[in-house]
């Protein structure tokens, strides 16, 4: 598989993506499980505006990888999700949603919807 040359950028691609009920039950555990201090950490980052809630500046990656959303998993892989750094990587069909997004994380959902 096609690997994205993502170190370094800093959450530049990761803003406000759509979510699903789904995904949104999945990271809600996931917040819930983490230690407290450090889900505390993660809540306090200083973070660019636009940036997504959940992006780790200090790590420089996703903070909730195993459970983000199928459009984070798709991006920079399919044709309408081109990635500027790599855009030889979006080989695949364009991407479509399978199942209807019920709004977008970091606008409709914020840290106050995950605790
Ligand atoms: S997908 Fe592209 S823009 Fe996004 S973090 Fe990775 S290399 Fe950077
Ligand atoms: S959930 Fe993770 S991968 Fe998706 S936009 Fe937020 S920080 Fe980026």
């Amino acid at each position: 598989m096609e690997t994205l040359p993502c170190t370094g950028c800093r959450g530049l691609c990761c803003g406000p993506v759509p979510v699903t009920e789904q995904e949104l039950k999945k990271i809600k555990k996931k917040i819930k499980s983490m230690p407290p201090k450090l889900r505390a950490e993660l809540e306090g980052q200083k973070r660019f505006f636009g940036t997504c809630i959940f992006f780790d500046q200090d790590k420089d990656r996703c903070g909730i990888h195993s459970v983000r959303p199928a459009i984070c998993r798709a991006f920079g892989l399919h044709k309408n999700l081109v990635c500027f750094r790599k855009p030889e990587a979006a080989v695949k069909a364009n991407w479509s949603a399978a199942e209807a997004p019920v709004g977008i994380l970091s606008e409709d959902f914020t840290w106050k919807d995950f605790k």
